[in-house]
């Protein structure tokens, strides 16, 4: 399954995109969203951090590491 595929499968089953779906996403390991484990090293790419942005209310989060690992921090733009 394909990174975009999984995104649409897990957005179906919350039925609902909220900020807590874009997360659930972005956690993502099956298809390696987001990608740092053994399992993903063979595709040249690596989930070094991750940014969620809003720019019509301005602002941003920022996960200063994998997603799964760490937190989200708001930024004012
Ligand atoms: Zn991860």
């Amino acid at each position: 399954m394909r990174r975009c595929e999984k995104a649409k499968e897990i957005i179906l089953k919350e039925k609902k995109l909220t900020l807590d779906t874009v997360k659930k996403i972005l956690k993502e390991h099956t298809t390696g969203i987001c990608g740092h484990t053994k399992v993903h090293l063979h595709d040249d790419t690596v989930t070094l951090a991750s940014v969620i942005l809003n720019p019509k209310d301005k602002w941003l989060l920022l996960c200063n590491t994998n997603p799964c690992k760490g937190t989200y921090k708001k930024y004012r733009l």
